[in-house]
């Protein structure tokens, strides 16, 4: 499939290359320049193409730590097949340090199958589906919960339909080892990495790492670890940290609740929290109206706490916690 991105690297290549895909940008400041997308392939011989991706969303960055590290330190015998790594997907955007590219507003994540010559945004989101995925046999895209929520460790995990994928899927989740596994039931018409890589045959997974803005401490170490068993387990790494002893959860279905009015909002719980049909959320101080008493909002299902939103300034609509229910899918 034909793109105006070009590589600096040639992807068919053994061994280690570290380069840029070159986006051509013609602005103000630049006529004739390019945005520089950081790629580094590692190949060696036979076995499964990965895709690891990590700055689909510019401002959530534990995937981004990971990735770096893994295409500089990652000695080329350890690898049977091929690494992809694109630890800034959405370079402008995670240049930026904003979830969105600052060139066009476009939410990488809701731009596949992308368009060939649309703007910076749509042409990346072409290139990894038609380009990147087309090669690949499985993509690993690492998000957290960015500036404005902060997610307990999750893995996340689509489903589409009668899923070919299932069974590996679940083998992952366990080799991974993050404490809390969150399922999506969705369809293959969506702009998510997950619906490109359903539509390329990809069996996908995700993560939602952590996030407010920031680097967790410990964070990069247990997700990386974690990520380089699945790898292991896949048959793309021949090594792997030791085993994960811990056990992960399942939840279905996704649940939030929303700030219902404008104001400063009180957390009453945390993510990671196991909660109660019923059970105060949080309070949304009305602090412009003297006199007027905080709103109270309340949980509507059991289920835990897998992020909460991290800034204290809300309006109406802004997600404030996101939860996983109990049923679990089979
Ligand atoms: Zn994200």
């Amino acid at each position: 499939m034909s793109s105006l991105i070009t590589s600096t690297i040639d992807l068919d290549k053994d061994g280690i290359h570290h380069g840029y895909l070159q986006l051509l940008h013609s602005v103000h400041r630049s006529a004739y320049g390019f945005i520089p997308i950081p790629i580094a392939s590692i190949k060696n011989g036979e076995g499964p193409t990965v895709l690891l991706m990590s700055g689909n969303h510019g401002d959530e960055y534990e995937g981004q730590v990971i990735l770096s590290e893994m295409m500089r330190t990652l000695p080329l015998e350890d690898v049977s097949g091929q690494l992809i790594f694109l630890p800034m997907a959405n370079f402008p955007a995670a240049e930026a340090g904003l979830r969105t590219s600052p060139l066009d507003q476009g939410n990488l994540n809701r731009s596949f199958p992308g368009v060939e010559n649309g703007t910076p945004t749509q042409q990346i989101a072409h290139y990894i589906e038609n380009t990147l995925l087309d090669r690949a046999d499985y993509m690993f895209d690492l998000h957290s919960g960015g500036s404005s929520l902060f997610y307990t460790p999750t893995l996340l995990i689509s489903l589409y339909g009668d899923d070919p994928h299932l069974a590996i899927k679940q083998q992952i989740q366990k080799a991974f080892g993050l404490p809390f596994t969150l399922y999506f039931e969705r369809d293959e018409i969506g702009g998510f990495s997950s619906a490109a890589a359903f539509r390329k045959g990809v069996c996908s997974i995700l993560t939602e790492l952590a996030g407010g803005g920031t680097v967790s401490k410990g964070l990069p170490d247990l997700a990386g670890d974690g990520l380089k068993r699945s790898l292991h387990h896949i048959g793309v790494l021949r090594s792997a940290p030791p085993p994960s002893t811990r056990v992960s959860r399942s939840f279905a279905e996704e649940g939030s609740v929303f700030a219902s009015e404008p104001g400063v909002y009180e957390p009453l719980a945390d993510p990671g929290e196991d909660i109660k049909a019923g059970q105060p959320a949080a309070l949304i101080h009305q602090i412009e109206t003297p006199g007027r008493a905080p709103v109270e909002l309340f949980f509507e299902a059991d289920g835990v706490v897998l992020a909460k939103r991290q800034p204290a300034r809300v309006r109406r609509g802004d997600c404030l916690f996101h939860l996983g229910h109990q049923e679990q899918l089979t």
